[in-house]
């Protein structure tokens, strides 16, 4: 019989699985008793929804052999079974799990990580097996199917006899090699310790003869040995467990296998809820986001269970948008098995648990904020801004929530502080928290009215992200602190005595300014001298709610073409530079030269800001003009 080749992905990867020289290998087990068990989910799941499917659940179960040897392992389950054509889709192309993906943007790096990083499914078998076997037959059908394979050069699939529904696999293991020990995973000791190592939680027995020595009745001094069928786990899922009985192992073993990650979480949180609603919860917060976590395919939630078993693979509702990297299960006894995703939004229990939920990741985070400040921050560089967007949304409804767990980089030590932070160490004389915008770091640090608010002494967060300042506003104050723009035109950091020299000055040369705002039409609302200034030339400030930084966002979004929101500009000239001088002098002499040097100011004062030029061909020409 001709054999099928598998699809050119499945091939690459199954290639890899032969060859792998993986230390890990024994993860294939958890791989097949974990699809074992998922069958056998799916088969449960159809009985309590479609009435036409009776079983008996009593009998659900896992049957592992070893036929020592003829080097087989067998693994056989009693669920929903595979068809014909889903023998051929699920086992002949790789499912689109992403993990070969991973790897092909890896490709440099060594095979030997992902093998161990990913559930990688079915194929990992073969790191252990020169041939598979796997014998199927669907839940309603009479004709089961085995389909066969002994690597990469194919596989086949024909009918085959097979009692009930349900699937066994059949694995020939390799024989031992110089360096590698196969025979190991045909002892039965070693099988259950894995079973325990990796499976423990599973819902249903995984089973497997031992035998085992007894005194023989009336031969004192005697044994023999007879078999006996022991079930190897202990069917506690992980997350009912108390948290003192679960190793560090298999949280991590559970959380990889469900939430298909490659790394470890950043954060484990366990927790059981009493009270009107009792649950168990068992939550993880990834290091790093998944690949599509800020486009609007990603789905929040969390994987509902009733008494441990499965009834809403994301259930949106368990976790606010703020903290929707979270990934994990609830599980209460308190909840009707056949809720509907309409009456789960109005039910009163999973409200409560949603309480309590979002309520102990924020204590968690919290904690970390303050114990484990590395890993925090770890946390905040991937899922920060999802914070940042849930202090502005709902018109700031979460704030008191999420104001404590916000950090900025700020000019004292270019390091993430806390509001907290901040305002524990602001100067005696220092009544707001100053922040300045802008696209980096480095930028904003260049920015001439950040310099002058350094030299007070005063420290400055430096606002990177668009949703920052936006954020800050919805916030308005940190305790009883308003926040400050330092490109705000109320900034004043002045002594009485120059604010008043400023003035002065100011209302001297109003004509002056007045001739220079002309030349800049709608561009500024005014221009004025600034005593603010070290040895910058000139700035551009703003007055009023919306702060240049704000426009610049606002008109990136898809409204702001059509109805811009402009900022209240006004441009500020360092009455100490030379500039001025010259300014002054040009009034009384060159009022057109005068008009061409505003532009030009104007134009320096945007570039300095981190914003464009608006008419850069005008720009070079008045460079030149002033060159030549
Ligand atoms: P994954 O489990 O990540 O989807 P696998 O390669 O392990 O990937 O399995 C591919 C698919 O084959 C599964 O999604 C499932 O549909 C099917 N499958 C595997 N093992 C069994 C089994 N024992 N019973 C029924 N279906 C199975």
């Amino acid at each position: 019989m001709a054999k099928k080749q598998f699809k050119t992905e499945s091939k690459k990867l199954l290639d890899m699985m032969i060859n792998s020289i993986y230390t890990h290998k024994e993860i294939f087990l958890r791989e097949l008793l974990s699809n074992a068990s998922d069958a056998i989910d799916k088969l449960y799941y159809r009985s309590l929804t479609d009435g036409d499917v009776q079983i008996s659940k009593d009998n659900l179960e896992i049957k592992l052999s070893v036929d020592k040897e003829n080097r087989i392992l067998t693994v056989e389950d009693n669920g929903i079974g595979m068809t014909k054509q889903e023998l051929e889709n699920n086992l002949g192309t790789i499912a689109k799990s992403g993990s070969f993906e991973f790897k092909n943007e890896n490709d440099k790096k060594e095979d030997v990580d992902i093998i161990g990083q990913f559930g990688v499914g079915f194929y990992s078998a073969f790191m252990v097996s020169d041939s598979i076997s796997v014998l199927s037959r669907a839940y309603g059908s009479e004709q089961a199917y085995e389909w066969k394979s002994s690597g990469v050069d194919g596989y086949t699939v024909t009918e085959a006899q097979k009692d009930g529904c349900g699937t066994v696999i059949t694995l020939h293991i390799k024989e031992d090699a110089e360096n590698e020990n196969y025979s190991e995973f045909l002892d039965k000791y070693r099988i259950r310790g894995l079973v325990k190592k990796y499976s423990d939680y599973l819902r249903y027995p995984i089973k497997m003869d031992m035998e085992k020595s007894v005194p023989k009745e009336g031969k004192e001094g005697e044994y023999e040995t007879v078999v006996e069928t022991q079930t190897l786990n202990s069917m506690i899922p992980i997350w009912k467990k108390q948290p003192s009985e679960c190793t560090p192992e298999e949280y991590e073993g559970f959380y990889r296998e469900k939430f298909f990650d490659y790394e470890s979480p950043l954060k484990i949180i366990h927790a059981k809820f009493e009270g009107i609603t009792s649950s168990d919860v068992l939550l993880f917060i990834p290091k790093h986001a998944p690949f599509d976590y800020y486009t609007k395919d990603f789905e929040k939630g969390l994987q509902l269970y009733s008494s441990g078993v499965l009834i809403m693979e994301k259930c949106a509702d368990l976790l606010p948008d703020y903290f929707s990297f979270v990934r994990g299960v609830a599980d209460s006894a308190d909840l009707s098995l056949n809720i509907s995703r309409e009456t789960l939004q109005h039910d009163a229990q999973l409200k409560s648990m949603a309480k309590n939920i979002e309520k102990k990741i924020k204590n968690e985070l919290v904690k970390m904020l303050e114990n484990e400040r590395e890993k925090y921050e770890e946390f905040f560089k991937v899922f920060g801004i999802q914070l940042k967007y849930g202090l502005y949304s709902d018109y700031g409804v979460h704030k008191d929530v999420l104001k404590d767990l916000i950090l900025f980089i700020s000019s004292a030590e270019k390091k993430y502080v806390s509001l907290k932070e901040y305002t524990s160490r602001m100067k005696q004389d220092q009544k707001k928290i100053y922040y300045a915008v802008g696209e980096s770091v480095d930028k904003i640090d260049m920015l001439p009215q950040v310099d002058a608010v350094k030299d007070k002494g005063y420290e400055v967060l430096y606002l990177t992200d668009d949703v920052d300042e936006f954020a800050l506003k919805m916030l308005m104050t940190y305790d009883d602190k308003e926040f400050a723009n330092v490109c705000d035109g109320s900034v004043d950091l002045l002594s009485e005595q120059d604010k008043k020299d400023l003035e002065e000055e100011n209302r001297q040369y109003e004509d002056m300014f007045k001739c220079m705002k002309d030349a800049l039409g709608d561009s500024v609302s005014a221009v004025r001298f600034t005593k603010s200034l070290k040895n910058h030339p000139v700035c551009l400030v703003s007055e009023g709610d919306v702060s240049l930084g704000m426009e610049k966002v606002l008109e990136k979004m898809p409204e702001g073409a059509s109805a811009p929101v402009k900022a209240n500009a006004v441009l500020e000239i360092n009455e100490n530079h030379a500039i001025a001088v010259k300014l002054k002098e040009l009034y009384g002499s060159d009022r057109e030269k005068l008009s061409e040097y505003a532009k030009i100011l104007y134009a320096q004062a945007r570039l300095i800001g981190g914003m464009s030029v608006e008419n850069p061909t005008e720009l070079a020409g008045l460079i030149c003009d002033l060159i030549s």
